[in-house]
Order: C-alpha cells, then structure tokens, then sequence
C-alpha cells in the first residue's frame, strides 16, 4: 500500500504560527500509520506539471481523517502554496505510510527522550499525543528548540498538566522574559539533564540540527543504536 497514491481533500487549516500551518485531510481508503511516519504529498498543475514533498504526520491514526504540519519555507516551491494557497476542499495525493525505523509503538516500553528543532516537533507531537491517548507508562520528555516564543507549535497542548511527560522549550534566538537560559542551540548541558534515563532517543529536525544533537548525544555516552533520526533537508 506504501506505494500507492491516494486521493485526499483538504477540509481544515489551522495556523500554529505565522508560518507554521496544521492541515487536515479526509482520504479515503487509508490504512492507517504509525507515530513518526511520514507521507509523501503529490501536487499536479493544470498543465501536468507535478511537485512531491514528504509530510509528517502529527496524530495517530484516526481512520480516514491525517493531519499534516507544513511550515512555509521562503521561496519553497511547495510548503508557503499548501500553507496558506490551496483552497479549502481542494485535492492532493497522498502517498504512505512511509518510514518503518522513526516510530513509536504504543507496546513499546522503555523511557522516551525526544529532540525536536522547528517543525520537526510534527511527527514526535504523533508519538506524544499517542503516548497520552494510550496512558502508557513509559516516561517521555520534549526537548523543543524554536527560535523564539512566537515560533512554539502546539503551544496549548505541550503545556497541558502530564505527570508523564516532560517538556523544556529551548530558544535559539529571542527568549521570553523570565526564562532563565541564555538563548542558545541545544547543548550537551541541555541534553544531558533530561529527566529520562537510558531508552530511546528520536530526534527531527533540519540536518545540521539532528547531526549536531546526535554528535551530542553520543558525546554524552548515548549508544548510537538507541538514537533514531528523521532529517528534513
Ligand atoms: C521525511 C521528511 C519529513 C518531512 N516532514 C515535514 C513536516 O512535517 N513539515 C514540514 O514543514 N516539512 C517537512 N519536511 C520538509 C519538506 O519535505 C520540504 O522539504 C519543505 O516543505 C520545503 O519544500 P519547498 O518545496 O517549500 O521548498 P523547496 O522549493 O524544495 O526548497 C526551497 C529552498 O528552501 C530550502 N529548504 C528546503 N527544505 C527546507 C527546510 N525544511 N527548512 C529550511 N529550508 C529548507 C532549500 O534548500 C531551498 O533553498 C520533511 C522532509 C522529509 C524528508
């Protein structure tokens, strides 16, 4: 089924930030994925003409219904025209579930540290949100690095009470007025006191950012085989 293409309709946007967009999409026939996987999303012109861009999925699996998060990069081809362009109602391809290795199972046990940069919070937002729909008892912790306090997805929800869950923001650039940390990229420091011990590490972001955090962590004593990386280019 991986390989096949679906048709999907775009029935709600949402904004996270300026720049950042949740997008809901019905397609039918979907078999459902796993926390972490991601889609690959075909746009077709009028003329024929065709773009592909890979989408993580930020929720579980809710029968016919994926949310997608897309932030808008400058001068992307694709991302600012499924932001803030295509129409309400309007359809796409999908094609997925893609990714077998970056994913949470919710029979998986073991502590969960996860290490986000930008909008590489969407498909570990999946694993948390089913971390909570299925009460597991595996302690998880959200390391989220975004430039400034205007830029944090999922804001309300990231802050809700959850004795299970941890979560630091790190801001790399501008930090809200009492934040005791310097504005700074995610440090051993950073990395090194989280309140998950040894299990598994997921960490997503741009490919300077997740090199940089798995340099990190297996400077810190982390074995490379328990850090599971998705880079988004
Ligand atoms: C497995 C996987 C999952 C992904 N999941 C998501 C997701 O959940 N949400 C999301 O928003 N994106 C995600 N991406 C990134 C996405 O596929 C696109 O690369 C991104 O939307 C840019 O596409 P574009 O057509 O707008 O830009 P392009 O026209 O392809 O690129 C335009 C310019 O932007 C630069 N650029 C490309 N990608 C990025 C980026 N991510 N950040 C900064 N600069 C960039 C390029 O170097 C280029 O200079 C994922 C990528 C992968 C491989």
């Amino acid at each position: 089924m991986a390989g096949h293409w679906f048709g999907a309709r775009l029935v709600e946007r949402r904004a996270q930030t300026a720049t950042g967009r949740t997008l809901v999409l019905d397609v039918p026939g979907w078999p459902g994925h796993l926390p972490g996987q991601h889609v690959d999303v075909r746009l077709t012109a009028d003329d024929g003409y065709q773009a592909v861009r890979s989408y993580s999925l930020a929720a579980p699996a809710d029968g016919e219904r994926v949310e997608l998060g897309v932030q808008a990069v400058r001068d992307g081809e694709v991302s600012p025209y499924l932001a803030d362009v295509l129409p309400t109602g309007a359809r796409v391809e999908l094609r997925g579930p893609l990714g077998q290795w970056f994913v949470w199972r919710t029979g998986q046990s073991g502590p969960v540290l996860l290490v986000a940069g930008g909008s590489g919070v969407v498909p570990v937002t999946a694993m948390l949100r089913a971390h909570r729909a299925v009460r597991s008892d595996s302690a998880f912790s959200l390391l989220y690095s975004v430039r400034g306090p205007d830029e944090v997805w999922y804001r309300e929800e990231l802050a809700a009470r959850d004795d299970r869950l941890d979560v630091r923001v790190l801001y790399t650039r501008r930090a809200p007025r009492g934040e005791v940390r310097p504005p700074g990229r995610v440090s051993a420091a950073d990395l090194g006191t989280t309140p998950t011990g040894p299990g598994t590490v997921y960490v997503c972001g741009p490919t300077g950012f997740v090199e940089s955090v798995a340099d990190l962590l297996v400077g810190l004593g982390r074995p490379a085989a328990d850090i599971r990386t998705e880079r988004f280019g």
